[in-house]
């Protein structure tokens, strides 16, 4: 196993961890019932996908 030369700085170490925060999720609006869902996944409202019904029983599930 590579073993590391030199211990690393508190300041190099948190300012390459400065890049490592969450992005925030991508929502769109659904295109049948207009709430927010994820980016190029099926609706969970409503079971829509690309102006489709995907799922036939969306809304006996929720
Ligand atoms: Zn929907």
């Amino acid at each position: 196993m590579a073993v590391p030369r030199s211990r690393i700085s508190n300041a190099r170490k948190n300012s390459k961890r400065a890049h490592h925060a969450k992005k925030p999720k991508n929502l769109m609006a659904c295109s049948n019932c207009q709430q927010p869902t994820l980016a190029h996944r099926i609706c969970k409202f409503c079971g829509f996908y690309k102006g489709q019904p995907i799922k036939a029983k969306a809304e006996e599930k929720n």
